[in-house]
């Protein structure tokens, strides 16, 4: 295939861009060639008329099963869902289905704590499970958790049963076991996939902790039947250091992904064993640091374990001064979810003390410092378009219209830099060179006026491997 006429959008370590006209030329899954080339011989020909051509995006925090199953779930907390009355609407709109009503995106600013009786009171009659949008926590109605008691024997272990022993119906971390035993969500795979494609997406790395050998499977699968065509960077538990190297052509193990919670923070000393344990198998860590507390631990078991490159954390959702400086002497890298900012943002204004306000999801003060910076987008408890990311990391506007942190802002060329970095490498862009896999991103317009809106209804085409895996002409192929 040639791509002719294409604006080559290239992003120096420092963001400044460089943007040249080429013709680039893939064979088979490769750019073999760029610059000034003729069509061969029955080659086909994309002619990109001078619109920008950049690497295909990477989504570096992503929890692609539960989008696949989000995509037919219902949606029980803001932006959709924002009062009482809103979500017994939501649900009671699903009454006229049978067999799991599987709600997502749950937040306690709806209607408090809710609990099984709630569900059972004001949900329709069906087994009913809502996940937080935590991701942690799921809540059941009782038809739902007597569903599960009378699961076949042979796949309600002891543990199991002793897990299920709960009175309220509330439910902590108990995803692979929920999977397991419903046995239900028809996962929209092959849809959320092309979603991602339509956006530009040719690569995710997914940070589900629980991620673990049968999981890996799945994706294997899944890549397989191509219903899921992006590459997989697969990170989670400790359990996927068993499974070395690159697995499929398509999907690698990715870092030991460690949940840090600020009312539940595990022994120091353990923490530490925990990363040594995960570098001694060549892995390196990925530490979901929410809040300043949470940051500041990881920093100084990291510290005390000693770092290895790759080591990062996740979200780093609040950088005081002091913690900025501590994270700076590490050299970690950071991975966070500007989308926050616009998704997110009204509550945090509302219920976060205002001087940390400017602390939250930061961006710019964490480039000036050289902190290595590279985004997800954290689907589908945050919005899967990159695009919108971007969008929200140049305005740093809450969906109602306030800003926040607007100190934190970056242009148009560093918000998308936060997407194209290598899967192992997030931080630093790549571009267009010879050798390099045909992964790519097609825009209808030149740079110059795409950044203006950040949108992906801008993309054109999505190229995979040298196969094009979205072409918005055809709508989808
Ligand atoms: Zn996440």
């Amino acid at each position: 295939m040639l791509i002719s006429n294409a604006e080559c959008l290239e992003l120096k370590p420092d963001h400044s861009l460089s943007l040249s006209y080429q013709d680039v030329r893939i064979e088979q899954n490769i750019i073999v060639a760029v610059g000034a080339l003729e069509p061969r011989y029955g080659e086909s020909v994309l002619d990109a008329t001078g619109a920008a051509l950049l690497p295909g995006l990477h989504d570096h925090h992503v929890h692609f099963a539960s989008y696949a199953a989000a995509l037919r779930s219902v949606a029980c907390g803001p932006p959709t869902v924002h009062s009482e009355k809103d979500l017994i609407e939501q649900l009671n709109l699903a009454a006229g289905g049978h067999g799991w009503l599987r709600g997502i995106n749950y937040h306690e600013s709806v209607a408090g704590d809710i609990d099984r009786y709630w569900l059972d009171r004001y949900g329709p009659k069906r087994p009913i499970r809502i996940q937080h949008r935590s991701g942690r926590l799921w809540i059941l109605n009782s038809n739902a958790l007597e569903v599960i008691r009378n699961s076949p024997p042979d796949k309600l272990s002891r543990e199991h049963h002793a897990r299920l022993d709960t009175e309220d119906g509330r439910l902590y971390d108990v995803d692979n076991f929920l999977w397991e035993l419903t046995g239900d969500s028809p996962l929209s795979v092959a849809a959320a996939s092309q979603n991602l494609a339509s956006f530009g997406v040719t690569g995710i790395n997914d940070m589900t902790p629980s991620n673990n050998v049968s999981t890996c499977n799945w994706f294997v699968e899944m890549q397989a039947k191509a219903a899921l065509r992006q590459k997989v960077r697969l990170s989670g538990s400790r359990e996927l250091s068993e499974v070395t190297g690159s697995v499929g052509g398509k999907l690698k193990i990715g870092e030991c992904k460690l949940h840090l919670h600020e009312s539940d923070l595990p022994d120091f000393y353990d923490l530490c064993r925990v990363i040594r344990d995960s570098h001694d198998e060549n892995r390196a860590v990925a530490v979901h640091c929410v809040t300043e507390a949470a940051l500041v631990f990881a920093l100084a078991a990291l510290q005390d374990s000693g770092i290895r490159s790759g080591d990062r954390i996740e979200h780093a959702s609040v950088v005081s001064p002091a913690t900025l400086e501590l994270l700076c002497e590490t050299g970690l890298g950071v991975v966070t979810q500007p989308n926050f900012v616009l998704e997110r943002g009204d509550t945090y204004l509302n219920e976060i003390p205002e001087h940390e306000h400017a602390w939250l999801y930061r961006c710019r003060t964490l480039l000036q410092n050289s902190v290595p910076l590279a985004f997800g987008t954290d689907l589908p408890f945050g919005h899967p378009d990159p695009w919108i990311a971007m969008q929200a990391a140049t305005r740093r506007q809450t969906s109602s219209g306030r800003s926040l942190g607007e100190d934190e802002t970056l242009t148009p060329e560093s918000a998308l830099a936060g997407f194209l970095g290598e899967l192992d490498n997030p931080a630093e862009p790549r571009s267009i060179t010879v050798g390099e896999p045909a992964d790519l991103c097609l825009l209808k317009s030149p740079w110059h006026i795409a950044r203006l809106e950040l949108s992906s209804s801008d993309v054109r085409a999505t190229i995979l491997d040298g196969e094009k895996i979205y072409d918005s002409q055809l709508f989808s192929c």
